[in-house]
Formats: structure tokens, sequence, C-alpha cells
């Protein structure tokens, strides 16, 4: 079987487990799992607290430092709601494409690697490939935490990790964080007759959601004066995406949530913007108490994805633009694991097979082309690791 048919009967495999976020991981892993062991792989899981996902990573090669970690999610984003022209988790083969539900975001990096790990074994390579599989990325970027803290303990320092989000092979060193965040307003409710009386929920979340908007346009206006930006729009945004509360027109809503998406240009902090948002708050909660001291503000953040940040002198990138040759410098528009690798003090960039353009949509589907790109990639990392 060449290369390219191993990979693509790779992909039929992993698209083949619905492995939507919501849904677990395991038959995905464990056939990943199986697969390696074949060829002599030995890998190690991180679970997730109740056992229903899990992370695996495993070591190709000799057990000393500089190696490169292969990192990819194994989680998808949901069909519900698409309208697909082919069954989402049966590959599908129509001319030079391949569609279905992760083709792209992001299983063909995964099938790569796990189609060529005979190859990575029988190479002789003289430092390791790492392979991270995580799960949960897709709700925040949730798994590949403990995996990283792992890998860090156990692993020789690695020299790079490529991280195989879509990136059509183009070295991604860049893309803003992401946090998310749930707020809850616990108000007090009474007739809107004496409305002096009681303390709307729905009134106290629009004031702070005029301050979301309030805060981006200070960002806004501070970029408008500075200079070029890789970045579009080159400032950090927040954002309330969902609503509800209230009861009636006439009654002070006793609750209302909303939830809230900040997304950091690198070199700022997520947790800068949190608390300046529950300084906020807790202003406007001091004058919810004098009306009653049962109501307040809670603040719980959901997910809060670090951006990844163009390294000077970044071993991955200086690694990557080799094995591709794209020399231009690129940032993306979606989250990734790259930054947790960084924050672990790891060399990270981006750089994997599709185009983010087919992502998350109806009729996902990978090039040939990219699959093939793909796989030339991690064949000239094995090349360069055995020599
Ligand atoms: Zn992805």
């Amino acid at each position: 079987m060449s290369a390219e048919t191993a990979c693509e009967a790779m992909l039929a495999r992993l698209v083949g487990f619905p492995t939507v976020s919501s849904a677990s991981n395991l038959p995905l892993i464990d056939f990943a799992a199986e697969h390696l062991s074949a060829h002599g792989i030995a890998s190690h899981r991180v679970p997730n607290a109740d056992g229903s996902k899990t992370n695996l990573w495993a070591t190709i090669g000799p057990d000393v430092a500089g190696g490169v970690v292969l990192s990819g999610h194994t989680d998808v984003v949901p069909t519900e709601g698409q309208v697909w022209d082919t069954d989402p988790f049966t590959l599908t083969k129509r001319g030079d494409r391949l569609y279905g539900r992760g083709t792209t975001d992001m299983k063909s990096f995964v099938a790569i690697a796990l189609a060529l790990a005979p190859e990575m074994a029988a190479a002789g390579l003289k430092r390791p490939i790492h392979l991270a599989l995580s799960y949960d990325e897709e709700v925040g970027c949730l798994g590949a935490p403990a995996m990283i803290a792992d890998m860090r303990n156990v692993i020789a320092p690695p020299r790079a990790v490529i991280v195989g989000e879509p990136t059509k092979m183009q070295v991604v060193t860049g893309h803003k964080g992401v946090m998310g965040l749930e707020v809850h307003v616990r108000g007090k409710p009474v007739h809107s007759s004496v409305v002096h009386e009681g303390v709307s929920a729905v009134m106290v979340a629009a004031r702070l959601i005029g301050w979301l908007g309030d805060r981006m346009e200070r960002n806004r206006l501070a970029a408008a004066t500075a200079g070029e930006s890789l970045y579009d729009p080159p400032y950090t945004t927040l954002h309330c995406g969902r609503i509800e509360g209230g009861t009636a027109h006439n009654i002070t809503a006793k609750d209302c949530r909303f939830t809230v998406d900040v997304r950091t240009m690198p070199g700022e902090r997520s947790a800068d913007y949190l608390a300046e948002f529950a300084a906020f708050a807790a202003r406007l909660e001091a004058d919810m108490h004098r009306v009653d001291g049962g109501t307040g503000i809670d603040i719980v953040r959901r997910s809060d994805t670090p951006s990844c940040r163009r390294e000077p002198a970044g071993e991955a990138e200086a690694l990557a633009r080799s094995l591709t040759g794209d020399n231009a410098e690129h940032v993306v528009a979606y989250g990734t694991e790259a930054g947790q690798f960084q924050d672990a003090s790891f060399s990270t960039v981006v750089c994997g097979p599709g185009d983010m353009e087919q992502g998350h949509k109806p009729n996902e589907f990978i090039t040939l082309e990219q699959l093939a790109a793909g796989a030339a990639f991690q064949r000239r990392l094995i090349a360069q690791l055995a020599a």
C-alpha cells in the first residue's frame, strides 16, 4: 500500500468514529492504541475525571531530547442542524475531495501520523517523534493540559511541537487566546410599579454587556493608531453571544444568564480582562446589595485557551519552515492547543493539512493534494530525525 493509500484508509477509519466532543473518544483511542501496539509502540493514557474520554501519547524512537511532538485533537464539532450530501461519519471520495466530519479539522493530520507510525518505528530515528492526541479541544481545549503536564514530566525535552490544525501546510506562528465566561445575575423580583424595591437581573446584565462593548471600543480606538497587524480585527474583542432572563414585562427579573467570549491578542492576558470585568461587576453588586443582600453577580470561567505567540528564534518555527519551505508570516483566526504547549515551555507552531475554510461546516472535506502534502511533510520529518 502506498503512503497516500494508507493515509486515506486510516482517515476513513478515524472519520468512522463519531467523536463529537459531547461523546466518548474511547473507541477511537482504543483503535489507535492497538494500531500502535501492533507496530511495537507503547502508548500512555491521560483520562478525564470520569474516564469517559482520554488523551493518548506515545514516543516512537529513542528516549532522548530533541524530539518532535505531533499534536492533534480527536474530537470533532457536531453535525446537528447541518444539511450534508453524504453521511458525515463515512469517508466519501468525490473527485479529488474526501468528505466527512473531521477530514479537515483535524483527523487528516492524526491519520497521517498513525498511518506513518510503522515507517517512524522502522526508520531508525535518532531523535524521537512523540504523538499527542487530545480530547475536548473543540469545547475550549480542556483535555490537552493534563497530557502536556504528563509528557513534560516523562519525556526528554522535545525540540518542537507541531500542532496539526489545518493551515494549508503554512507555518502559523500566532493566534488570539479565547476565554469563555458564564455570568449569572441574581436579582429580586417585584412588580414593576415598585421597581425601586426590586433588582432587575436583566437591567444589571445590560450594564455588564454594555461594559463589554465599551471596553472593546477602547481597544478598537487604540489599535487604530497602532501599526500594521496580521490580525483582523487587530485588537482584543469582547462579545456576548447568548442571553436569557426575566419572566414578564412588569416583573423585575429574578435571573439573567449570559455568555462572554473574550479573544485576546498575543501579549495581552485574559486574566487582566477578567479582573477588570469582575471589578466593574463588584461595583454594580454593591448597588444591588443596598436593595437586597441576597442578590448578586456570579462569574464563572468556563474555558481559557491561551494565545499562540510568535517566539523569538523559535525552534519549532525554524523546523516547520525547513520542512515546508514556507517563509512567510501567518496567523489564524481560530484557537488551538499551541499556547498551552508554549505555556509548558515547549517551542510550538501550528502547521497541518486542509483549509479551515471547510472546517465545522456541512460537507467538510480535504483535498487529496492536501492529504498528500501532509504526508510528505511528516515523511520529511522522519528523514530529518533519522539522519
Ligand atoms: Zn481543530
